[in-house]
């Protein structure tokens, strides 16, 4: 299983870093839709895209105002959007309002509710569920599930973290966790504030939900330099802990 990372930061993109944006070819699966959703076209395998979106901040839903050149470049049959009913009406009513953008999007609406499970992908070959988090407005951690071969991925993005004993069930032998860690530990009073997370916050939801690796995603913009997020602390808590990066391709 392969997902690219298209776009890794949060906010505001910089000159190493797009807005949120994650792709599963294979199954044409996308995780949010931040600035990063441009580099999609040549990487698109299957006549369907289906997008995941965790909330609707501008930071993971701009990238659907690029749908029209995507679709341009490399067309597919259907593409439907998903994601809780408000956010999903937020985006219509504002992205796509008249004003902000003039055209309609050939996309299918479909709503969720947390914890419904729905199948996606080519043919259904993905059951994906999903839970609610902390942040501001609220926002949606997914779990993509596949049988053939039996793999679990988990997108937690935009969440002050959730060390409830109930959520580490729920990620518990994941594949692949990728969470958000937009702040380092110094940081730890501006994520609370914020409603995101930081380093020894997301190592310790993987080590405590035993999962097999854990991809940190949704940089903070302004750590633009070379250790973000201080990975030493990260792997001393977590051993196989990595930091998303524009352009990387993770194999679980
Ligand atoms: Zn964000
Ligand atoms: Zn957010």
């Amino acid at each position: 299983m392969k997902i690219h990372c298209l776009g890794t930061t949060g906010y505001h993109p910089n000159d190493r870093r797009h807005t949120s944006c994650y792709f599963l070819p294979a199954d044409g699966v996308v995780l949010d839709a931040g600035s990063g959703m441009y580099r999609l076209p040549p990487l698109i395998e299957t006549d369907s895209l289906d997008i995941l979106l965790s909330h609707s901040h501008l930071d993971h839903i701009l990238g659907l105002t690029f749908l029209l050149d995507i679709l341009h470049l490399r067309p597919v049959e259907s593409v439907r959007v998903w994601g809780e009913p408000d956010k999903l009406a937020a985006v219509r009513e504002h992205l796509f309002h008249g004003l902000i953008f003039p055209a309609p999007i050939p996309v299918q609406w479909r709503p969720i509710e947390p914890g419904e499970v729905v199948r996606i992908g080519v043919s259904g070959s993905v059951t994906v569920d999903s839970r609610e988090q902390e942040h501001p407005g609220g926002s949606l951690a997914y779990r993509l599930r596949w049988t053939a071969p039996a793999k679990t991925l988990i997108y937690a993005t935009d969440s002050v973290g959730d060390t409830s004993a109930d959520c580490c069930r729920w990620m518990a032998g994941a594949d692949l966790l990728m969470h958000e860690c937009y702040f380092r530990d110094s940081e730890q009073q501006w994520a609370v504030k914020t409603g995101h997370c930081w380093t020894s916050r997301a190592t310790g939801i993987a080590q405590a939900a035993e999962v097999a690796s854990l991809l940190l995603t949704h940089i903070n913009p302004l750590a633009s330099g070379d250790d973000p997020i201080d990975i030493a602390a990260a792997r001393a808590i977590f051993a196989e802990t990595r930091v998303a990066a524009d352009g990387d391709v993770i194999t679980f």
